[in-house]
C-alpha cells in the first residue's frame, strides 16, 4: 500500500528555527528555548533535577500543588529546601520571599508564576525583581501563565522558565519549551549532580550545541512540533498582548458574574487572580459541587476537591459566550437566577468594546 508520508518526514532545519524562533519571541527572550519533547511537566522535573545538588540551597515557594511537588523533586536531588507556604486561597507576599532571601540566602528561588488549580498568580515581578538584588538563580514554572499574562525572560531577569502551549494557547500538550539564560545555563554546568545522558537531562538538549553543529534535534516529536508551529504562527496573528487582554477580560467578566450570583472567588486577594481560571468558593454546607466537568465548569483538582469550582476559561475559551455559559452553569447549581450576572458580564466586555 502506497501511503504519502509527507507529514513524518524529519523536522528540518528552517522549521527548527521557526520553532525557536517564535518561542524566543515567545518568552520575550534572545536566547533559544530548549524544546522538551513531551508535555511540560517534564521541563519543570528536568529543571529541578539540573539545578539541584548537595550543597545548594534553594528556596520553593509554594502557594499550590505544582509549587508542592517542584519542592520534591529539588530534595530528591540533595539541595537543601527551604520553603515558604501559603494556604492556597492566597498567593505569596513579595517581603517575605525579601524576608527569606535575607535570612537564607538561597543561591536559587521557584515559584510557579500561575496556578490554575487555584486560580492564584504570584506577583512575579516583584519577586524577580528580589532574586536580582541578591544574584539569584531564578525558576519560574509558567505553564498556566504564558499567554494569559506576560512572562518577560530578559527584561525580569528569568535564569529558568517553563512553558506549554495547552492552556492560554489552546495548542498541542504533547511537546513543551524551557528558557535557559545563558547564567542558567553555567549553574546547571557548573553542577556535577546534574542529570546526563537522561530524559532529564537539559544540558543534553542544549540548543546551542546542536546550533553550532547545524543539527535537529532527532527527539522532537514531529507531530507535536508541527503542530506547535502552526500554534505559534496563529499567536502571532492575533498578538501576545490580545491573548493577554481577551484573558484579562474572561477573569474580570467571570468575577462579575459570580459577585452578581452572591458567590464568592476562592483567592483572598483581588489584585492576584490568575487570568487563565477563575476560582469559586463552595460556601460551607452547600452543595454547589459537582462531580464532574459541565463544559468550562469544573471540579477541584485533588485536595481542593470540596472547597472550589474553577471556571478554565482559557484558550479558545477566553470568550464572552463560554463565560456567560459557565455563569448559567453556576447560576443553576446556586438555585439562582442569571440574568443580573450576565448583565454586569456584559457590561464588562461592554466597557472594553468601547475603550
Ligand atoms: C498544567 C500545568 C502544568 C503541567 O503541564 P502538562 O503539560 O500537563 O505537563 C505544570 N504547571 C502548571 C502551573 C500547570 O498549570
Amino acid at each position: 500500500m502506497r501511503q504519502n508520508n509527507e507529514n513524518f518526514s524529519p523536522l528540518t532545519r528552517p522549521e527548527f528555527d521557526t520553532l525557536t524562533g517564535s518561542l524566543s519571541r515567545l518568552l520575550s527572550t534572545t536566547n533559544r528555548p530548549v524544546i522538551i519533547p513531551s508535555e511540560a511537566i517534564l521541563g519543570i522535573e528536568a529543571i529541578a533535577a539540573g539545578v539541584s545538588a548537595p550543597g545548594r540551597t534553594i528556596l520553593n515557594i509554594v502557594t499550590g500543588p505544582y509549587g508542592a511537588i517542584f519542592g520534591k523533586w529539588l530534595a530528591r536531588g540533595g539541595a537543601e529546601v527551604v520553603t515558604i507556604s501559603t494556604s492556597f486561597d492566597e498567593v505569596v507576599i513579595a517581603d517575605e520571599v525579601a524576608a527569606a532571601v535575607d535570612r537564607y540566602h538561597p543561591c536559587a528561588l521557584a515559584f510557579v508564576q500561575a496556578e490554575a488549580v487555584t486560580g492564584g498568580s504570584n506577583p512575579a515581578s516583584s519577586i524577580l525583581q528580589i532574586a536580582r538584588q541578591s544574584n539569584i538563580i531564578t525558576i519560574m514554572d509558567s505553564v498556566s501563565a504564558i499567554g494569559a499574562e506576560p512572562v518577560l525572560m530578559d527584561k525580569w531577569g528569568i535564569d529558568f522558565v517553563a512553558i506549554g502551549a495547552q492552556k492560554a494557547l489552546s495548542g498541542p500538550n504533547g511537546i513543551s519549551a524551557v528558557g535557559v539564560s545563558e547564567r542558567g545555563w553555567t549553574f546547571l554546568a557548573a553542577n556535577g549532580k546534574a542529570p546526563r545522558d537522561s530524559i532529564l537531562s537539559l544540558l543534553d538538549l542544549n540548543p546551542h550545541h546542536r546550533v553550532a553543529r547545524e543539527q535537529v534535534p532527532a527527539n522532537i516529536p514531529i507531530l507535536e512540533a508541527r503542530a506547535l508551529i502552526k500554534t505559534l504562527e496563529r499567536v502571532e496573528q492575533e498578538g501576545l498582548e490580545a491573548i493577554n487582554q481577551r484573558h484579562e477580560l474572561a477573569s474580570s467578566a467571570a468575577i462579575a458574574g459570580i459577585e452578581a450570583l452572591g458567590l464568592e472567588p476562592w483567592q483572598r486577594n483581588k489584585k492576584w487572580y490568575s487570568p487563565l481560571v477563575t476560582t469559586v468558593r463552595i460556601p460551607q454546607g452547600s452543595n454547589l459541587n459537582i462531580e464532574r466537568p459541565e463544559g468550562i465548569v469544573a471540579p477541584g483538582d485533588g485536595e481542593l476537591r470540596d472547597k472550589l469550582l474553577r471556571i478554565n476559561h482559557f484558550g479558545a475559551n477566553a470568550n464572552q459566550e463560554s463565560v456567560e455559559e459557565a455563569t448559567i452553569t453556576l447560576a443553576k447549581l446556586a438555585h439562582r437566577d442569571p440574568h443580573d450576572a450576565l448583565l454586569a458580564e456584559r457590561s464588562v466586555w461592554e466597557n472594553e468594546d468601547g475603550e
